[in-house]
Parts: structure tokens; C-alpha cells; sequence
């Protein structure tokens, strides 16, 4: 069997490193063509070392010489790029097979777009690429041949329960709704009288999940679901309507499809990313990932019930922009991203985030995006506005 060539977007993060666990575990399958980072060179360096990619890419020319120093030590056969067109290009090579889009946020987006242009298998984590580009995303998948595979958890699980063949096409088979669980995150018990003070720490010590600090933040304020709503709508076709989210704090249920003959299809597992991972590199077969198998026998609960848009005003937030359509996806997720890195840097409150994102829709019209380049100006245009209330808001 030729192994596949894996470019992972985003090796150094939480998405990256259990990527990196999974590969390693199959050699005779799999070989790593690049490896990229923003700014953890040390970590990159060793990175490279273990896995000898073809290229690596960092984010500026200092950053690249810093990592070639520190190839060098070891003889290393790795090229080393830099800047965000060298992500796309190696996102875009021919001799690249599969591209893991493991970036965090809107930085991700060319390089996503890039790897569903030039027809690979795309293992999308980088849910914020697909929420800001929605329709121009799936026609280049589409229009190139590229295969999409969610990565995200909950939308692994969906397209696992989906019946093959009507993975895009809900109506036909049959599919009533789409049950995205989640967490609840740290904050679903605490008193929303207190939410207003809590701090970065607090928000990103998530009770099932060790991840990145923004998706982190966004758990705690359920603007992560909010996003995955709009990611299901795009990868599965599915209306806002059929979009359910429900509250599930164990995570052992990573979501389900209820179906018009009664029965709901769920898949279950322990909370690691590995076995989306394993799933999207091997589908349609299936390979170890490092995982346990969930043991049922083990007294295990699962409690349900329905989110608080009181508490988690994000979500609400993301259900209208979805419903709003247009450029209100790209402008919700530029703010949120704004939002949440002044929460982590303590210049804006928990309860804020919300506030900030709000305003920020209301304040830019919204308008049809058909091309990156008016998708990336709306982009900024949002981060603009979101940085001005967040300045004038501050704590
Ligand atoms: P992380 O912060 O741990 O890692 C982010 C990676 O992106 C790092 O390798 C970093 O070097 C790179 N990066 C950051 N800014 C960049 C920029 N401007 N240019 C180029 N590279 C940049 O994040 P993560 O938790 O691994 O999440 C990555 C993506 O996967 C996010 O979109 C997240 O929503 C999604 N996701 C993560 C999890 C999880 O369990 N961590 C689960 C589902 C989805
Ligand atoms: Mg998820």
C-alpha cells in the first residue's frame, strides 16, 4: 500500500500533537509530508525530528531561521517556509494526500480553502475556517473533488451515524434532526450571578476535555456549539430547525440522529480527539488510535437536558446568525475571536463576550460573501469594530 502524505496545519496544538500520536502508531500507512506552527519553534524542531517532514513552516523569517539553527543540530533534511502563503502551498501540493486543518480561528481559513481547492482529503478541525467561508468552502470541496471529513467531535459522530450515501442529503434518508450534545462546560452549575467576575483559569479548565485555550473559552461560554451548529449546517446541509443541541455533561455521547422512523443513532466513546483522528485518516476503514474502549459495565451515567440561553447567551447568538445568513457567520466568529483573546488577556469580562459579539452584528450590515477576498475584508472589518467595544467596555 503507497502511504499517504499528511500535511498537518497546526502540528504544535492540542488537534496537532494528538494527530502526531495517532500517526505514529501506523508508519507503514502513513508518512508526514509538513508540519507547521505560529511560534512553538523548540516544539516544532522536535516535532521534526521524530517525524522527518519534507517541510516545515513557521510563521516569519526570524522564527525560520531560529528552527533551522535548531534543525541543524541534528542534520535534519527538513525545509523550512514561512508566512501564511506558505501554508497554502504546502496545504496545496501535489505531493500532499491528506491536510489535517488544525489551525485555530480565521488564520486557518486560506490554508483550509487552499487544501479543498486543490482536491485532498481535508480532516477539518479548524471549525472556524468552515463557519466563516460556509458556501464557498462546500463548493470548492465540491467542485475539486476534495473529501471532507469532520474532525470536531460531535460532527465526527453525526457523519457516523449518518447512512452512507446521505451524508449531504438529510431529507432522503430519512434523517429528522441532528442532536449536537455538549458539555455545558466549566460554568453549568455556577450561579450566573457570578459569572460576570470569573477569571481565564477558571474558563479554561474544562471538566472532559484538555484543549486549546480558545476553544476552551468558547466551551465555557457555549459559543463553541454555536459554532458547531453552523459548522453542521454546512457540512450536512441541515436547516437551523433541524439542529438540535443538547446538554450532556459526561461527553461520553459525542452526538446522534434521530431518524422519522423513531430510532436515534448515537455514538459513544471516551472523550479523546484520537478517535475522530484515527476515523477521518483511515474512513472508510478503521485503525487503532490509542483510545480504551468506553466500559458500560462501569456504572456510567448520561444525563440530558436542554441549554439556558440565559447562561449561554452565545448560543443564541450563533442559531440567529445562522437564521441571518450572509456575511453574520464571518462577522459573529471574527468578534468572538476578538472577544475571547481580550477575556484571556483580562481586559474584558466573562459575561462581555456576548456583549461584545452582539454589538458588533449589529453594527456592520450584513451582506452576500461569494469570494475569499470579501470574506477576509468583512473579517477585518469586525475585528475593527469589536476591538472598539472592547476598548470601551473595558474592565
Ligand atoms: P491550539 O491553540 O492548541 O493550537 C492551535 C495551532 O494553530 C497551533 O499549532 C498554532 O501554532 C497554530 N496557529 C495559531 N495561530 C496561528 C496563525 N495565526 N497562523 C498559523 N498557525 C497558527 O488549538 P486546538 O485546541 O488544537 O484547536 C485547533 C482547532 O481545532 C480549532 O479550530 C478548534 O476549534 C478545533 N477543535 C479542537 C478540539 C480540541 O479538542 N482541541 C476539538 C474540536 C475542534
Ligand atoms: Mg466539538
Amino acid at each position: 500500500m503507497q502511504k499517504q502524505r499528511i500535511c498537518i496545519l497546526g502540528s504544535t496544538g492540542s488537534i496537532g500533537v494528538s494527530t502526531l500520536d495517532v500517526l505514529a502508531r501506523h508508519p507503514e500507512r502513513y508518512q508526514v509530508f509538513a508540519l507547521t506552527a505560529h511560534t512553538q519553534i523548540r516544539k516544532l524542531a522536535s516535532q521534526c525530528q521524530q517525524f522527518e517532514p519534507q517541510f516545515a513552516v513557521v510563521a516569519n523569517a526570524p522564527l525560520a531561521q531560529e528552527l533551522r539553527d535548531l534543525l541543524a543540530q541534528f542534520s535534519s533534511k527538513t525545509q523550512v517556509l514561512h508566512g501564511a502563503s506558505a501554508l497554502c502551498e504546502v496545504a496545496s501540493a501535489n505531493d500532499c494526500d491528506v491536510v489535517m486543518a488544525a489551525i485555530v480561528g480565521a488564520a486557518g481559513l486560506p490554508a483550509s480553502l487552499a487544501a479543498a481547492q486543490s482536491g485532498k482529503r481535508i480532516l477539518l478541525a479548524n471549525k472556524e475556517a468552515l463557519v466563516m467561508s460556509g458556501q464557498l468552502f462546500i463548493d470548492a470541496v465540491a467542485k475539486s473533488g476534495a473529501t471532507l471529513l469532520p474532525i470536531d467531535s460531535e460532527h465526527n459522530a453525526i457523519f457516523q451515524c449518518l447512512p452512507h450515501g446521505y451524508q449531504r442529503n438529510l431529507d432522503a434518508g430519512g434523517i429528522a434532526k441532528i442532536v449536537l450534545t455538549a458539555s455545558g462546560g466549566p460554568f453549568l452549575k455556577r450561579d450566573i450571578s457570578t459569572l460576570a467576575q470569573v477569571t481565564a483559569a477558571e474558563a479554561i479548565a474544562h471538566p472532559n476535555w484538555v484543549m486549546g485555550r480558545k476553544i476552551s473559552v468558547d466551551s465555557a461560554t457555549m459559543m463553541n456549539k454555536g459554532l458547531e451548529v453552523i459548522e453542521a449546517h454546512w457540512l450536512f446541509g441541515a436547516p437551523a430547525d433541524k439542529i438540535d443541541v443538547l446538554i450532556h455533561p459526561q461527553s461520553l455521547i459525542h452526538s446522534m440522529v434521530s431518524y422519522v422512523d423513531g430510532s436515534l443513532l448515537a455514538q459513544l466513546g471516551n472523550p479523546d480527539m484520537r478517535t475522530p483522528i484515527a476515523y477521518g485518516l483511515a474512513y472508510p476503514e478503521r485503525i487503532a488510535s490509542g483510545v480504551e474502549a468506553l466500559d458500560l459495565s462501569q456504572f456510567l451515567q448520561l444525563n440530558f437536558f436542554k441549554p439556558d440561553f440565559e447562561r449561554f447567551p452565545c448560543l443564541r447568538l450563533a442559531y440567529d446568525a445562522l437564521r441571518a445568513g450572509g456575511s453574520a457567520p464571518t462577522i459573529l466568529n471574527a468578534a468572538n475571536e476578538i472577544a475571547v483573546e481580550a477575556f484571556l488577556n483580562a481586559q474584558l469580562g466573562f459575561m462581555d463576550i456576548e456583549k461584545v459579539v452582539a454589538d458588533t452584528l449589529g453594527k456592520i450590515a450584513s451582506q452576500a460573501l461569494n469570494a475569499l477576498d470579501s470574506i477576509l475584508e468583512i473579517d477585518q472589518q469586525a475585528r475593527r469594530v469589536a476591538s472598539d467595544f472592547v476598548a470601551k467596555r473595558e474592565v
